[in-house]
């Protein structure tokens, strides 16, 4: 069977392309040659999954995923949740969004945290939504050049490493995209038999 990513961030669809394996062709959005803006304009993480994967289905009636992901951190209510990209400023920078939550949780002794992500999928039959989480917590100050936004100042539950210093088949194995990806796998191979 054949799926579009609403994606043309080549990390993510190497890595969802491993998980979803063979018998799923995973097209990008430039395979399919779709380039107009996909909003994400709803305000919660599963309302922007479905807001891209539907507006890839409307335009083209191909059956469609996307994702989003947030770090949520307990004691700041959640945040930065669904304006993870964004969290200290239109630039996106990710050192910024580092250094802004690290100030906001500066003498805070819980620095419980989770990245979710949720892949909503829109085909013919439906809408239907995935989720991943993984569980850690925000370290004092960020160790590592691995990987990518606040990967430095997260470190998983079991591990006493930031994500940044982890291997990145490990990371690869316990993250909140993996995780979300394989219970969509799961689903799709058990819905259409393959
Ligand atoms: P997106 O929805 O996958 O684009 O993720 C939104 C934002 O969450 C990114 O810009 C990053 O700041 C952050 N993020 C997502 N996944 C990860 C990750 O695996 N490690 C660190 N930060 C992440």
């Amino acid at each position: 069977m054949e799926l579009v990513f609403a994606t043309n961030n080549a990390h993510k669809l190497e890595e969802v392309r491993a998980i979803l394996g063979d018998r799923i062709t995973v097209k990008s959005l430039s395979d399919i040659g779709f380039s107009a803006d996909l909003p994400e304009t709803t305000g919660t993480i599963p309302g922007n999954a479905l807001q891209k994967a539907r507006t890839v289905f409307e335009h083209t009636g191909l059956p469609c995923f996307a994702d989003d992901t947030g770090l949520e951190i307990e004691a700041l209510d959640g945040n930065p949740g669904v304006d993870s990209a964004h969290f200290a400023g239109p630039e996106r920078d990710a050192q910024a969004n580092m250094n802004l939550v690290l100030q906001q949780l500066s003498g805070d002794a819980n620095r419980s945290a989770r990245f979710l992500t949720v892949i909503a999928y829109v085909c013919q039959e439906g809408e239907f939504l995935f989720e991943g989480e993984v569980k850690g917590h925000i370290a004092l100050q960020p160790a590592g050049s691995g990987g990518f936004g606040y990967d430095p100042i997260f470190i998983p539950e079991g591990y006493s490493e930031s994500f940044a210093n982890l291997d990145a088949s490990v990371k690869n194995q316990i993250s909140h995209r993996a995780r979300a990806t394989a219970v969509f796998s799961s689903w799709l191979i058990q819905k259409h038999d393959i």
